[in-house]
């Protein structure tokens, strides 16, 4: 597809935590919990009344058909600030460093004065009813392959609560995620293809990582893209939390927007373009039904329906793989509470007759280019999503509906509501403004970018690629670099595989890898870089320390057989050639070879094969010389 013909724009929305102690308006600690370990739980039901929302949102107003119940799980690192109980207390100073340090790294303009407003959030994510963010910076940029990208704005904000469980009529929510720093980001909308979305994407994640101050792992970084196209519509993306994803989801929102178009340009060419509000009981029609879907929901329920002219062959066109203007429709219409819709493109089906399928196309007055729609329900629920589906048509005929959707997996976005106006934030009165100083800003150290340093890595440590790759993204870094600095003969490959490969392997297997002090590596790779412990020995080395941590390495590998006494090695070499020297003599250097598996029957598995061979060597080439 040509991406600039169409006029693609896409923006993107990151969220990311940030790695503080406490969190964003209380002193409870950042870390999660298991929810078997909630202490107590408490419930609300939440509401966003008009006059705190001064204009009603029609977003909240699409959640609020549906009263919830909220079940919120607290526990004992959590307090009545995540309770809503006690107002926030003083904004966390350590956040807004972190915060102000990633604005000046994204080349932003930073505000005089942060304050603190109230952002609705009708989906009782939060206790309160709002989220509290803050504006701290605005107008930045970054230079990618693709060309500069505006950042438009960065907040400070506090994260939601974590969704267990969706239960229908009650969710239920855990307390210890909510109110953890979080910065928004948000580009503007100058990303031109799907590719540079991808490489946007990770460009702004190397830039969060390098700080070394974000939170790691799965969930700790979400992103949102806006997508347009020329003659379509923004929509909003929400909740991808893999860059691998990306390219996907912008190809094919551009596909849904031009296979709308399309939809809508064969609609606007058809005689018949408008869809009525008739909605139509057609429960006789199944009286006698054999669908087992059917009769399962005529217990109680009805069948209702409405007529679409001009639609049939379009409600089954497809948009994106596997999704068509039909699974729209019923995503609408699952928002009542239904399960889903019938439409007439993929009848007869689910048990229902051609016959059937003929009396409902007369019961609504179906003409032969029309599409049928009906649902099968509870007489409110089924009432609602007709109305929802008719909302839905209509717009078919006229444009792309602004929206907000639900990222799926394959790269396909399902409906959520509408995409919420502008009217949602008012000034938070409980948290103090905060003034940043001039002075505050100077003392912010920007860090090495992760790129530079794996650059530095490769000439400074003589490292491969993917090795410097690994090390330079890794938290262990620091002790990588102090390791290096301290034993200035240790193989810096090795110290990166032992960090990065042989420490995760042992966690993985139960070994209590926390006992393994920074000490204990420096006098292990002090050792190995003498010979001492040869390459293969050091997983069991560290894993002796990990259990008697108050031994030291030496010990530890003598223990396991491994490493030798000092001079050890070297009075078994000398006495070795004193019984060989004639064999020495006569073969020169060359009896290095034959020589080494003598010593190696002895030293195999305590010393490395490469220091005997250096050391044999040392002493052969000295006893000829002599
Ligand atoms: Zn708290």
């Amino acid at each position: 597809m040509d991406y600039r013909a169409l006029g693609l724009k896409a923006g993107l929305e990151i969220h990311q935590q940030l790695d503080t102690k406490e969190k964003l308006f209380c002193g409870c600690p950042t870390t999660l919990r298991e929810t078997k370990d909630s202490n107590f739980e408490f419930m609300r039901y939440l509401r966003p009344t008009q006059s705190e929302m001064g204009v009603v949102d029609r977003a909240a107003l699409e959640e609020i058909k549906i009263i919830k119940k909220y079940i919120y799980k607290a526990y004992d690192t959590t307090c009545l600030v995540e309770n809503d109980e006690e107002p926030p207390r003083e904004l966390n100073q350590e956040a807004l460093d972190y915060a102000l340090m990633i604005a000046c790294m994204l080349n932003m303009n930073i505000v005089d004065e942060l304050y603190a407003m109230r952002k609705i959030v009708i989906d009782g994510s939060n206790t309160s009813g709002f989220q509290r963010t803050g504006l701290v910076a605005t107008d930045g940029f970054l230079d990618s392959k693709g060309g500069r990208v505006g950042i438009g704005v960065l907040c400070l904000e506090e994260e939601a609560a974590q969704k267990i469980e969706d239960r229908g009529d009650s969710v239920i929510y855990s307390l210890d995620r909510l109110g953890i720093p979080l910065v928004e980001i948000g580009t503007a909308p100058d990303i031109v293809s799907p590719e540079h979305a991808r490489e946007v994407a990770e460009q702004l994640g190397m830039i969060l990582r390098s700080t070394g101050r974000v939170k790691r792992g799965i969930g700790t970084i979400r992103q949102d893209i806006n997508i347009s196209i020329a003659e379509g519509a923004r929509v909003e993306i929400k909740g991808v939390q893999e860059l691998s994803l990306i390219e996907a989801i912008v190809e094919r929102e551009v596909m849904r927007q031009v296979n709308l178009l399309e939809i809508k340009r064969e609609l606007s060419s058809k005689t018949q373009t408008s869809v009525s509000d008739k909605i139509i009981d057609v429960t006789p029609v199944f009286a006698g039904t054999s669908s087992k879907v059917i009769q399962k929901a005529l217990k109680g329920g009805v069948v209702y329906a409405v007529n679409l002219p001009g639609f049939a062959g379009l409600a089954g066109r497809e948009i994106q793989p596997g999704r068509r203007l039909g699974t729209e429709f019923s995503d609408r219409a699952k928002k009542s509470g239904v399960g889903g819709i019938f439409h007439t493109d993929e009848l007869p089906n689910y048990g229902i007759t051609p016959d059937e399928v003929a009396a409902l196309r007369k019961a609504v007055g179906a003409q032969d280019g029309d599409c049928a729609v009906m649902v099968a329900d509870a007489k409110e629920k089924a009432q609602g999503a007709l109305e929802a589906v008719i909302v839905r048509a209509r717009e078919a005929l006229v444009c792309i509906p602004e929206e907000t959707r639900r990222a799926l997996p394959d790269g396909n976005s399902a409906y959520m509501r509408p995409l919420p106006g502008a009217a949602r934030m008012y000034p938070e009165t409980d948290v103090p403004p905060v003034a940043i100083t001039e002075e505050r800003l100077l003392r912010i150290k920007l860090p090495e970018l992760i790129e530079e340093r794996k650059v530095r890595y490769i000439t400074q440590f003589s490292l491969n690629e993917e090795l410097a790759n690994q090390i330079s993204r890794s938290g262990n870094f620091v002790l990588f670099e102090n390791i290096m600095e301290q034993v200035p003969g240790a193989s810096a490959t090795s110290v990166v595989r032992t960090l990065e490969t042989i420490l995760n392997e042992l966690e993985k297997e139960g070994v209590a890898v926390n006992n393994i002090e920074d000490e204990h590596l420096i006098s292990l790779f002090k050792l190995q870089s003498e010979g001492r412990i040869p390459n293969e020995a050091i997983g069991d080395v560290l894993k002796t320390i990990a259990k008697k941590p108050e031994i030291t390495l030496e010990e530890a590998a003598r223990s396991l057989g491994v490493g030798v006494k000092t001079g050890e090695l070297e009075a078994a070499i000398d006495k070795l050639i004193e019984s060989r020297m004639d064999f020495i003599r006569e073969k020169g250097i060359n009896s290095v070879g034959p020589l080494m598996g003598v010593v190696m029957k002895e030293f195999r598995g305590k010393v490395s094969g490469q220091e005997i061979s250096r050391l044999l060597k040392e002493r052969i080439e000295r006893k000829l010389g002599a």
